[in-house]
């Protein structure tokens, strides 16, 4: 069984799906293989004997990995740029598909009907990533799947999943100090009450229009505010921001009381580029409100750096867990991208973690916490 998990995790630590059929062949021809010398796996599995083997295994299994792998990196100062907000860190929520087909299903595909009136197959999961303003490293935690019962259409699934992550993975990153971003999505009473139950705060993205009663506080009101410029020449822009505390968050006396920010970024000729507004329980004021925005704004990294690195740069995130390669395939691996052991303990030491001493295979037992992790950008599904 641990050889099965390394060769999965292999993978996508090597960013190749033929990885493993060149180190087969390897073995094979010089009875040896880079997977068994530097990844430490005894045997090299197939790939249905792979997902036969993985299906059935709970992906909580993996939760101490990235737990190690979050508590190693703090105590080597990794974590030290990615501090914001006093000493806090930014934990982005966000919903991602891994599967979609209109004939490939299992029993825990969830469902949509299609305006053509076909139905839809997918499976979907709510990532969580660690990421900071102006830092294009991010470092994702173990995500939450989103299950077809949580409800029939999104709305319902991915809040769901996301307080099902924040109960079953909250109290253990709670020493983080975070704060979560999500959007309008997540902006809900419900999800602010199990951020704060689980000792975060929130920085959330808030659409007028799901949130009427708050807007109605807004409405006639003179906000706090300022504007400052930014850039010279053709990138000048000018930044005004806008704030307003204690606001309900919905109608209702048990309504949360939360603090409204927005920022709006325009051409020094007055035409508006951008414009955002978002709900936290941090103090807003003039002197937190630009760090507050950037925050905010930084929940993008989670689409961007993460889920978009891991669908298209070659972690094959969306080769689907029912043995089918469905949507665009990946750009085809004439040769794996790393083939020596030279070339893969660089790659290793660049990270900053060492590969484990070699052991004779009667010896090797399989820690999971002891798994080198080649590339923070990798969920070991
Ligand atoms: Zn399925």
């Amino acid at each position: 069984m641990a050889d099965i998990g390394l060769a999965a995790f292999s993978i996508f630590f090597m960013q190749s799906p033929s990885f493993l059929a060149r180190q087969r062949a390897l073995a094979e021809s010089r009875g040896r293989s880079n997977a068994q010398t530097l990844l430490g796996m005894t045997t090299i599995p197939c790939d249905n004997h792979i997902r036969q083997m993985l299906d059935g295994a709970p992906t909580d299994h993996f939760d101490a990995v990235f737990a190690g792998l979050v508590r190693d990196l703090d105590e080597r100062g990794g974590l030290a740029p990615l501090r914001c907000l006093k000493g806090r860190t930014l934990i982005a929520l966000d919903g991602s598909e891994h599967f979609c087909s209109r004939k490939i299903t299992c029993p825990h595909c969830s469902t949509r009907k299609r305006a053509d009136g076909a139905t839809e197959y997918f499976h979907s999961f709510v990532g969580a990533t660690l990421v900071a303003p102006g830092h294009a490293t991010v470092l994702p935690l173990p995500p939450e799947f989103v299950r077809p019962q949580d409800g029939a259409k999104k709305q319902d699934c991915e809040p769901t999943a996301a307080r099902r992550w924040l109960a079953r993975l909250g109290p253990a990153y709670a020493w983080l100090k975070p704060v979560y971003l999500g959007d309008d999505l997540y902006a809900h009473q419900p999800m602010c009450a199990a951020i704060l139950a689980v000792g975060g705060s929130f920085i959330l993205g808030c659409k007028p229009s799901s949130h009427k009663t708050l807007t109605e506080y807004l409405r006639g009101v003179a906000l706090d505010g300022f504007r400052e410029t930014k850039g010279v020449g053709s990138a000048k822009r000018i930044h005004r921001y806008r704030w307003m505390t204690e606001l309900p968050l919905r109608d209702g006396k048990d309504a949360l009381k939360v603090n409204w920010l927005e920022i709006e970024i325009a051409k020094p000729d007055g035409k508006v580029t951008y414009r955002n507004s978002f709900i936290t329980d941090l103090p807003v004021s003039r002197r937190t409100v630009v760090d507050l925005a950037a925050c905010g704004r930084t929940r993008w990294k989670i689409e961007n750096e993460t889920f978009n690195v891991l669908k298209n740069n070659g972690y094959n995130l969306e080769h689907n867990p029912h043995g089918e390669l469905v949507g665009p395939r990946p750009r085809p691996h004439p040769r794996p991208q790393v083939q020596g052991k030279r070339e893969i303990t660089q790659k290793i030491g660049k990270l900053g973690y060492k590969l484990p001493p070699q052991r004779a295979p009667d010896q090797m037992t399989v820690n999971p916490e002891s798994v080198p992790c080649g590339n923070l950008a990798t969920y070991p599904f």
